[in-house]
């Protein structure tokens, strides 16, 4: 047993936080009085580990061996497909093991990692990633997707292999009912997602509507399958750019429709940034969903890295700190609530989303946590510090420090 002293949370105070093997034990003032085994923390700010809820490792660096594209979705997909060809188990999981070492110095132990599921790359970065999943037991937990990128219907052979990765060891179910060539398919391609997620009993994880195009409207077909089926706060849609796009009545529909569902939404501001809105001039859009008034209806919003320096975006390092900061300009998340809600959607929102029972900063939760060398969570925001220190499973498992000097006369 070992305490954390005058540590300080998100919320103001600072308390003291035992933790005994691998869970919180007391959060309060005063809480590790006798304990010999303590850590002074001097009033820095605690914060439970963060939670990537939308990554794709399986991708992640392949960045440089790729040929150039137009910067939109599907110029991306095009470009990774020969990459794609080329993967090896042994290249994906180096790569994947990469991303989650450094995300875990920067302060994130949690992932779910969409994955590749398709006819060109089969089950290689499934079984890539699960590989480096292993290999980082130690400093990390990692839940994979099976994500059939190229589409059901588009990808004969797809739904097979969906199967084949279910059984292999994936944990949800993705999807992408956008990327079909037409409404009937898109209505197949989201039918068929649910019937693996009953089949199998899993939970569903599904890319929805990345596109400008407001008459694309997979969401509510997601959200009708969700309430028909009885899949209430099981599933989860990312992207969802068109609904910025579509009229407000449609949103407003389909929002209410996802508060009923209990649909998360992973709103990756951070590539569809760069992704969305190829074709504009003059004002270009932001290429994100509609974060305020999901909010507002009381939708779980997630934000997630997405993509580390693949096809689609050249940056990321895994810096769920750098992900808010981005996400908090992208849709003027600016006052203090605002704020609030933008260390919720790298915390407590994707961990909701994931179903996560043993998460957060009190008595009972994982001792899952990271120390950042500033007194307050908008100063972490501001000056994008390494966190001193991380632990996972209660376990220390990385240490930063950053030695600054500055000479004056
Ligand atoms: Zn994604």
């Amino acid at each position: 047993m070992w305490a954390l002293q005058e540590a300080r949370l998100a919320g103001g105070p600072t308390v003291d936080i035992v933790v005994d093997g691998e869970s919180i034990l007391r959060v309060g003032p005063g809480a590790s009085a006798g304990l010999p085994e303590a850590i002074d923390c001097a009033g820095k700010l605690i914060l439970p580990a963060f939670v990537d809820g939308h990554v794709h490792l399986d991708k992640a660096l392949i960045r440089d061996e790729l040929r150039e594209h137009d910067g939109t979705l599907a110029g991306a997909i095009g470009a990774i497909h020969e990459q794609k060809r080329r993967y090896t188990v042994e290249d994906v999981r180096a790569r994947a093991s990469t991303v989650i070492e450094e995300s875990v110095r920067l302060g994130t132990t949690r992932f779910r990692s969409h994955v590749d599921v398709d006819t060109i790359g089969g089950l290689t970065p499934l079984e890539g990633v699960l590989a480096a999943a292993a290999d980082c037991a130690d400093i990390a937990e990692v839940r994979t997707i099976a994500f059939p990128q190229e589409g059901l219907l588009r990808d004969p052979g797809a739904y097979a292999l969906m199967e084949a990765a279910l059984e292999a060891g994936a944990d949800v179910v993705g999807g992408m009912p956008h990327w079909e060539l037409d409404e009937g398919a898109q209505r197949d391609h989201v039918r068929l997602c649910f019937d693996l997620a009953e089949r199998f009993d899993r939970d569903l994880d599904m890319h929805v509507d990345e596109t400008d195009d407001g008459g694309v409207r997979t969401l509510e077909m997601v959200a009708d399958e969700a309430l028909a089926r009885g899949f209430v706060g099981r599933v989860c849609a990312g992207h969802v750019c068109s609904l910025a796009a579509a009229d407000h009545a449609y949103a407003e529909r389909v929002i209410e429709k996802c508060r009923r569902a209990d649909i998360s939404i992973a709103a990756n501001a951070v590539t569809n940034l760069v992704l969305q809105g190829r074709g504009d001039r003059g004002l270009v859009r932001r290429g994100i969903t509609r974060i305020g008034e999901l909010r507002a209806a009381g939708v779980n919003v997630l934000f997630g890295q997405d993509c580390v320096k693949d096809g689609f975006y050249p940056f990321g390092r895994g810096s769920m700190l750098e992900v808010a900061l981005i996400s908090a300009h992208t849709a003027q998340l600016t006052t203090s609530a605002d704020l609030d809600f933008v260390l919720r959607a790298v915390t407590d929102a994707p961990a909701a989303a994931m179903r996560l029972t043993d998460y957060g900063l009190r008595p009972g939760a994982r001792a899952d946590l990271q120390l950042l060398p500033v007194p307050t969570w908008s100063e972490a925001l501001r000056l994008q510090p390494l966190p001193e220190k991380v632990w996972f499973r209660g376990r220390l498992v990385a240490e930063s420090s950053v030695r600054s000097e500055l000479y004056r006369v």
